[in-house]
């Protein structure tokens, strides 16, 4: 058959590890065509670098719901690893596809590398078609007034609010093919650590997968959106979704949360302010890769380039007490924990800890991004950057450098009753409220009889709170001079 409608289809599995929705294998069961699905592990993903540990983990098990979905509908699911062009063009071999449809990415290097992959493709004659299966919409759909890209949020915002709708979901095909093929097993891929084997508490967290994903949002549907607005800043509370792994893997869309979420609201939620916040936040994703989409060297480089002349200082003794937790503010130090512990904080701890390190601690972001790229099972080439960026004051519509949060306020009003401390720091956890946040303000006594020995059993501060906001403000105003 011709190339418009192929009789078979490879159908290259990336960033969008589902069944449902999914535009890329929806083409090809319009097509009425066999499909062979197939995932390739590349060496170097978003960004040009390597998938960190967090996420090799979470890839593991997703490609394993994916592989028996796939099977349970008759299929196989072809795992290769290597170079992504020349897997294809030997599958293109083994197969007889006539076609390859893939969701596209949206990093400069991936943009490059799926150009090259389309053009040599279609020099031998095969069909080499792209869709949008991880978006709302892609980085390109909105422009300004003036015909640029949206650099604030809150405009780019109400633009989708205004505009967007979602489409009617898309049918999962109900068989596949690819039995007869060889692939290798993922098991033989050492995803999953070992030696040591640090994954025990994002096993009792997360189920990495399409049904796990389904799961999430029903259950933040069927609670949380209610009082979202209220408690999304509050990691002592079960506010948030934790859709953000699922997301990052494409387990699930964007468009199925939104259709959802929508219903929701069509139906008469009270609550509806809350569900468009939650909205909002879905559109912060799709912002962050309208940002790296624009500016593609911002996974590295200052978005604003006045910080290129930045005096960042270098000090690996307090980059690894940042990154152990041992920095003697709790709330700090709980969100590091948390982060080692489960690969996921929640999402204003995860300012309170990028502060400390670009502003207390005057350590360049690309030093916290990098960790963060290893350690969360959300971590996102756009959105990791976009936050990092926002927090140092170096992004687009960003936090003002000047602004330097105080770890111990921010404790203090977010983690209220102060259980998100009292379970990662399990040291401080018979401090009374009044000192949790600022343990070197109790007295003796009370330290004595809640077991902390400041220096001992928990750390002294990493530096006096009042000390470090001074020195990153002098950093700003030299910052200022040199422009
Ligand atoms: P919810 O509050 O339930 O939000 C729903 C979804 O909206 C999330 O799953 C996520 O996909 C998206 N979202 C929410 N907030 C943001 C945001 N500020 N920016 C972009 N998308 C958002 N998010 C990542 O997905 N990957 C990252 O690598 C990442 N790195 C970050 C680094 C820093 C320094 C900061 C400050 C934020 C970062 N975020 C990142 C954004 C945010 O912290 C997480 O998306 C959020 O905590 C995920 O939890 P949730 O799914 O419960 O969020």
């Amino acid at each position: 058959m011709g190339q418009d409608n192929p009789d078979s289809v490879i159908v290259w599995f990336r960033n969008d590890l589902r069944l449902a929705d999914h535009a890329a294998l929806a083409a090809a069961v319009k097509a009425n065509a066999k499909i062979f699905p197939v995932y390739i592990l590349e060496d170097t993903v978003a960004g040009g670098r390597e998938l960190g540990g967090a996420s090799k983990w979470w890839l593991d098990k997703s490609l394993k719901s994916l592989r028996s979905a796939i099977s349970q509908r008759g299929g196989k699911l072809i795992c290769r690893k290597g170079d992504a062009e020349k897997i294809l063009r030997d599958l293109i071999k083994e197969t007889g596809a006539e076609a390859v449809f893939w969701g596209r990415r949206y990093t400069q290097p991936e943009i490059d590398r799926d150009a090259d992959i389309k053009k040599a493709l279609k020099d031998d004659g095969i069909e080499a078609k792209s869709f949008n299966t991880t978006l709302l919409t892609e980085p390109w759909a909105y422009k300004t007034t003036s015909g640029g890209y949206y650099k604030v949020f809150t405009p780019y915002w109400r633009a989708v609010r205004g505009n967007y709708e979602a489409p009617d979901p898309l049918p999962a095909p109900e068989k596949f093919d690819g039995i007869g093929i060889d692939g290798d097993e993922i098991e033989s891929w050492g995803l999953h650590p070992s030696k040591p084997d640090w994954s025990k508490g994002f096993d009792e967290m997360w189920t990495p997968g399409e049904d796990g994903a389904r799961e999430r949002l029903q259950d933040f549907l069927d609670g949380p959106i209610r009082d979202y607005e209220e408690m999304r800043n509050r990691p002592d509370e079960d506010g948030t979704s934790g859709l953000s792994p699922h997301l990052r893997h494409g387990e699930i869309s964007p468009a199925t949360i939104w259709r959802a979420v929508m219903g929701r609201i069509n139906r008469g939620l009270k609550e509806e302010e809350s569900a468009w916040s939650f909205l909002s936040e879905i559109v912060w994703r799709e912002f962050s890769y309208v940002l790296i989409y624009h500016n593609p060297k911002m996974g590295r480089e200052n978005y604003d380039s006045k910080f290129n002349v930045m005096e960042w200082r270098s000090s690996k003794k307090d980059l690894e007490r940042w990154q152990k937790g041992e920095t003697g503010y709790p709330i700090v130090d709980a969100g590091m924990r948390q982060l080692w512990a489960t690969g996921w904080m929640h999402n204003r701890v995860r300012m309170i800890v990028a502060s400390l390190l670009t502003k207390h601690l005057l350590l360049n972001w690309t030093e916290g991004e990098d960790w963060f790229w290893d350690t969360l099972v959300d971590a996102d080439p756009a959105s990791n950057a976009a936050g990092w960026q926002w927090t140092a004051g170096s992004g687009a519509d960003a936090s003002p450098y000047f602004r330097v949060f105080n770890p111990i306020t921010q404790g203090q009003k977010f983690d209220q009753t102060g259980a998100y401390v009292r379970h990662w720091c399990p040291e401080l956890k018979k401090l009374p409220n009044k000192h949790l946040h600022a343990p070197w303000e109790a007295g003796r006594d009370v330290l004595k009889k809640a077991g902390v020995e400041l220096g001992s059993t928990y750390p002294k501060p990493i530096i006096a709170h009042k000390e470090g906001r001074q020195r990153a403000l002098d950093a700003w105003e030299t910052l200022k001079e040199k422009q």
